[in-house]
C-alpha cells in the first residue's frame, strides 16, 4: 500500500491512494478481462523449505510479489492462505487502511478550498469504498481461481461493506466541499443498480456521480478506461483533484 502526491491541472494536486496489498495478494482479475495475461504461479511450499511455517511462506511470497520477483499468477498459493487470513481479518488491514485515510484528511485539511465547485476527488469502488472480502473470503482469498460468474453474483447481491476508514474520508470529502466521483470498472448495463443501491446503502451519499464501464470501454483494459476518464475530468480544468483508488493493471 503507497500514497502517491501528483499534479493534476494547473493548480491542483493529486492524491492517489493505492490500495495494493488486498488485490496483489488476492490476484485480482476482475469484470471479465482476458485471462490470457495471466497465468498460474510455480510457487510451492516445497521450494520454500520444510522448516518454513506458512505465515512465514506468505510473508516470503508477499515480498516477492512486492519486489516484482514473481511471474505472472492467477492464484496465491493456497500456502499463503493463513497468512492472508491473519492479515485480512486480523486487524492489520484496516489499521493499514486508517493510516493511510489519517494522512489524506491532514492533507485534505491543510487545502485551501474556495468552495467554487472546482474541487474534485475521484474515488474507486470496489475494495476503495466498499469491500468484497466476503467474496474473496469465499475463494480463499485468491487461492482459489477468480470465479467472474460468481462475482457479478456477489455484486448483484449489492451487500457489500463499507470500508470504514474511507467512508470517514468520503464524508469529510463532502464536507469540505469536494465533488465526489466514483469510478469502476463494473459494468453500467448490468451492475449500475446494484452498485448505486450498495453505495447508498453503505453510506456513500450526496456524491456528484457514478462513472461505470460502457459499452465502448467493454472488453478493454481498466488501465486505459480508467485512465482515459480521469483525463477527460482533468480537461473539465478542476481546480483540486484528489483520487484514491488501486493501481489499475
Ligand atoms: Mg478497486
Amino acid at each position: 500500500m503507497a500514497v502517491n502526491h501528483q499534479a493534476a491541472g494547473e493548480q491542483g494536486l493529486a492524491f492517489l491512494l493505492f490500495i495494493t496489498i488486498l488485490d496483489k495478494l488476492i490476484g485480482l482479475k476482475q469484470y471479465g478481462e482476458s485471462p490470457d495475461s495471466c497465468c498460474s504461479c510455480s510457487c510451492s511450499a516445497s521450494s520454500a523449505g520444510d522448516n518454513i511455517n506458512s505465515s512465514s511462506y506468505g510473508l516470503s511470497w508477499r515480498l516477492a510479489v512486492e519486489a516484482n520477483n514473481v511471474g505472472p499468477w492467477r492464484t496465491v498459493p493456497i500456502e499463503c492462505f493463513p497468512y492472508i487470513e491473519t492479515y485480512m481479518s486480523g486487524g492489520q488491514y484496516y489499521q493499514d487502511l486508517k493510516l493511510i485515510t489519517d494522512q489524506i484528511l491532514s492533507y485534505v485539511n491543510e487545502i485551501d478550498l474556495k468552495n467554487d465547485g472546482m474541487d474534485a476527488w475521484v474515488l474507486d469502488v470496489d475494495d476503495t469504498c466498499i469491500s468484497n472480502i466476503l467474496y474473496y473470503k469465499g475463494r480463499k482469498y485468491g487461492s482459489d481461481p477468480f470465479d467472474s460468474t460468481a462475482f457479478k453474483a456477489w455484486i448483484l447481491k449489492g451487500v457489500c461493506p463499507a470500508i470504514h476508514a474511507v467512508l470517514e474520508l468520503y464524508n469529510k470529502l463532502i464536507c469540505r466541499g469536494f465533488k465526489v466521483f466514483f469510478i469502476t470498472g463494473r459494468d453500467q448495463h448490468t451492475l449500475a443498480k446494484a452498485t448505486i443501491h450498495n453505495l447508498h446503502n453503505q453510506g456513500f451519499i450526496a456524491y456528484e456521480r457514478l462513472i461505470l464501464r460502457n459499452v465502448a470501454y467493454k472488453g478493454q483494459s481498466a488501465v486505459r478506461y480508467k485512465s482515459e476518464t480521469e483525463e477527460a475530468d482533468r480537461r473539465r480544468r478542476v481546480q483540486n483533484m484528489g483520487k484514491c483508488g488501486r493501481p489499475m493493471e
